[in-house]
């Protein structure tokens, strides 16, 4: 019988330990309503001293990036983290995948925490490993995976990383994902590129930076037979996109653009590039979430903008702002609701269990992916120009 992989598991339910969705929280959390919550923290915080030192990624609730030591994207804060050689603990305050990176990044003394197993990343589930090496095996039979390079966006688990590390391929983040296809493209002669788990992502930087069409990205959907493509499209295609979405980004319409223009004149879009093409195509600005924070720091007093990225980081921009007239490009709520697992009750009982002697929910990375993930953000590290500045 054949098994289908299941990215989308109920939350907590412990039925795939593999996935990035995780499993329930082993311990006992203080209650939500505990009022005395952030004095916990502050003096857990304090009691751990430079032993420990809080990531808080951009997308956090208000009520945990207080505690945060430094904030940014995925890949700066794992940078963040390897810049803090003597920080002990390192309380990655994001997701699963974010927290697997900085284990790659920190040295084997450092122990990195995720307070909430649970929280994944819908998009890296969308790609496991059997079903990236499942395609890569019919992209062989097809006869084209010698002129494949495999790159895949930082939103991806270590294993992802680690199978482009071994087939010649590199990590990309948003900021220079041109960068890291300019240099796929460099690789091989007449070299296609095998995008992993952003189709957005990879369809956006193809068409809009790299001058291909749409004709010369085809999609692999792994719940298809060879991917729903055949050997000729294979062997047609410039980017093999994988058919993986960010949940939060990928929601975002065409028509809620037209629908802001309507109702805001002047109104600018900013987006993020893991949205759908057709919204990106109307927008007025698109880039990774520094590029949508810098860009909003500089617009002067009075510009009007409706962003598309993550409602927490949406909601600190406006109220930083106020001179600013910001809008949610969405009428819906549209919080990441894995990154929303990590709320103040599960960074207190982290933080309180390391006062303790104990240390929990620690994102551990195998020696062997960990070496071939390495392989891979080092080429991506080795990019030439803006490479992975944020
Ligand atoms: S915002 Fe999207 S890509 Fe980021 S963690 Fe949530 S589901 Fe994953």
């Amino acid at each position: 019988m054949t098994t289908i992989d299941l990215p989308l598991l109920p939350l907590g339910r412990g039925t795939d330990l593999s996935a990035e969705r995780g499993v329930e929280c082993p311990g006992d959390l203080p209650a939500a309503s505990d009022p005395d919550l952030v004095a916990r923290a502050r003096a857990a915080k304090e009691a751990l001293g430079e032993r420990v030192f809080v990531l808080g990624h951009h997308y956090q609730r208000d009520e945990v990036i207080q505690f945060a030591d430094v904030t940014g994207d995925s890949f700066k804060l794992a940078r963040d983290a390897a810049g803090r050689p003597d920080a002990e603990f390192i309380v990655f305050c994001g997701v699963h995948f974010m927290a697997e990176s900085a284990d790659i990044l920190t040295g084997p003394d450092q122990q990195v925490i995720l307070p909430d197993l649970a929280a994944g990343c819908s998009m890296a589930d969308m790609a496991a490993l059997t079903q990236v090496e499942a395609a890569w095996e019919a992209m062989t039979a097809a006869g084209v995976a010698d002129s494949v390079v495999p790159v895949t966006y930082m939103n991806s688990s270590a294993d992802i990383k680690a199978f482009c590390g071994r087939n010649g391929g590199a990590v990309c983040t948003s900021s220079n994902a041109e960068v890291a296809l300019e240099w796929a493209f460099e690789q091989k002669p007449d070299a296609k590129v095998f995008f992993l788990p952003d189709q957005h992502l990879g369809r956006n930087t193809a068409i809009l930076k790299m001058g291909l069409t749409l004709d010369d990205c085809v999609v692999w959907n792994p719940h298809k037979p060879n991917g729903g493509l055949t050997d000729q499209e294979l062997r047609d295609a410039k980017m093999i996109l994988w058919k993986g979405h960010c949940s939060v980004h990928g929601r975002f319409s065409p028509e809620v653009v037209d629908e802001l223009r309507a109702t805001m004149p002047g109104v600018q879009i900013l987006v993020h590039p893991e949205c759908q093409h057709e919204v990106v195509l109307k927008a007025d600005l698109v880039g990774s979430t520094e590029f949508i924070i810098k860009t909003i720091e500089a617009a002067p007093a009075g510009s009007s903008w409706a962003i598309g990225t993550e409602m927490n980081l949406v909601k600190r921009l406006a109220n930083a702002h106020p001179d600013k007239q910001i809008a949610f490009l969405d009428k819906t709520v549209c919080y990441c609701s894995t990154m929303n697992r990590i709320d103040l009750p599960h960074l207190v009982w982290a933080l309180e269990s390391l006062v303790a002697g104990t240390v929990v929910n620690r994102i551990q990375v195998d020696p062997d992916t960990e070496h071939w993930a390495q392989v891979a953000l080092q080429r991506m590290l080795d990019l030439p120009g803006k490479s992975h500045k944020d």
